[in-house]
């Protein structure tokens, strides 16, 4: 018998990174089995830091289910459609858009990757923000595209640098993604900042590509503008979903609106309808639990207010990283990170892998990387601020006694 051919991975993935779930998760699954106990903050899974899915979704949902069994239209079903037409007709100044303007997806990550799929020609340029989720950045590589990462700018509350876009457009450039809340950083970005890239989009013909996943999890005072809304003149495909506003991730439930002129780019709509119909259509239950959300009550609301769960633990995360000497926080406005950073005169840190490694090692405490999400030095970490208020202070206080002893 011949010995079987070696069989490696396609060459395709070469510039898929997705540390979020990578080789430090497996190292945590092991330590798991080994009987310790881990706390897993790499990913932004509210269902298991305690958040409940909201009832009304999950009893609608379970009464679809007996006849929710068959393909559905590649779109999606019209009605989980029109709650998404109606959820943005409720949004001052967003354009208008049909049904037919609407696709549903299994998550924001499907749709993601049907849009790079459609869109992009080997070297095709995609401006992508640094940091990113890194999703953006894998997804583009896949398709041939080149991912060119722009700044976002940390001594300005880590608001895109307008400049730095601009100096980073080529003849290639076919789009601008922009991830508003950010994820990881938690920004939110101010109108004048989205003008300016809708500016930029517009002088250079950039299809604009807007992942506001997290547009209703904002504390203080902050408002979420919309890409479209500053941008009616062009086209816009903007994603949002079910799996952080409503906390039902595995329901893997998004959806994709595109606003503004379509008859310039039929082709590359057509791709997107061809992807659609390719896998057949989205998961029929997830449909049904983006009706029941969206014509039902914002449960979110009581968890962003000063007195709610979210609220409180974006507050105990970034001033407890502050207090750590040698750390500093930027203070999210949105979503549920923390982006700080290790001052490298204090924290001498050449691989932001293995620290991560030794953390949890250490500590049995799960982190990513700041280069996992495209950051170009080894200074930052991503802290999920998920967990229960006392997890949450416990981690970053254990996080602190790490870093104080640390030398790489
Ligand atoms: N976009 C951003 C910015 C995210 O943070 C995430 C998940 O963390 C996603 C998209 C993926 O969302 P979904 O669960 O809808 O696939």
């Amino acid at each position: 018998m011949t010995a079987p051919r070696p069989l490696d991975q396609s060459s395709k993935l070469k510039n898929v990174l997705y540390e979020i779930r990578g080789a430090a998760l497996a190292e945590a699954t092991r330590l798991e089995s080994a009987g310790h106990t881990i706390l897993k903050l790499n990913t932004g899974n509210p269902a298991i830091f305690g958040f409940e899915a909201p009832y009304q979704i999950v009893r609608d949902m379970l009464r679809a289910v007996p006849t929710a069994h068959g393909y559905t239209d590649a779109r999606g079903i019209v009605e989980a459609r029109r709650a998404i037409v109606s959820r943005y007709e409720n949004v001052p100044g967003f354009p208008r858009f049909d049904v037919d303007d609407v696709y549903l997806g299994n998550g924001v990550s499907e749709l993601i990757t049907m849009t790079t799929q459609a869109l992009l020609d080997e070297g095709d340029e995609v401006l992508i923000p640094a940091p990113d989720y890194p999703l953006w950045t894998a997804m583009t590589s896949l398709s041939g595209g080149t991912p060119v990462h722009y700044l976002a700018d940390e001594d300005n509350g880590w608001q895109p640098d307008l400049e730095d876009i601009r100096s980073k457009v080529t003849p290639r450039t076919k789009a601008i993604v922009v991830i508003n809340p950010n994820n990881p950083t938690g920004a939110v970005y101010s109108r004048e900042v989205l003008e300016g890239i809708a500016q930029i989009a517009r002088e250079n013909s950039l299809l604009i590509l807007s992942d506001e996943i997290y547009d209703r999890i904002l504390y203080d005072d902050a408002v979420h503008t919309s890409m479209a809304q500053v941008a009616p003149d062009l086209l816009c495909l903007t994603f949002n979903g079910l799996s952080k506003t409503y906390r039902v991730a595995g329901y893997r439930a998004g959806w994709l609106v595109i606003t503004g002129p379509h008859d310039h780019a039929a082709g590359f709509l057509e791709g997107i309808q061809l992807l659609a119909s390719t896998r057949l259509s989205p998961n029929a239950p997830g449909q049904h639990a983006v009706l029941a959300a969206l014509t039902g009550s914002q449960s979110i609301d009581a968890l962003i207010a000063p007195s709610g769960r979210l609220h409180q633990q974006r507050d105990i995360s970034w001033e407890g990283l502050n207090s750590i000497p040698g750390v500093s926080c930027v203070k999210p406005e949105g979503a549920l990170y923390a982006f700080p950073r290790l001052d490298p005169e204090v924290h001498e840190i050449h691989d932001d892998k293995k620290l991560i490694y030794d953390l949890l090692k250490a500590e049995h405490i799960l982190l990513v990387e700041g280069t996992g999400f495209n950051w170009a030095t080894p200074d930052h970490l991503r802290v999920v601020n998920l967990p229960e208020p006392r997890v949450l202070s416990e981690a970053i206080e254990r996080l602190g006694n790490f870093l104080a002893s640390y030398r790489q």
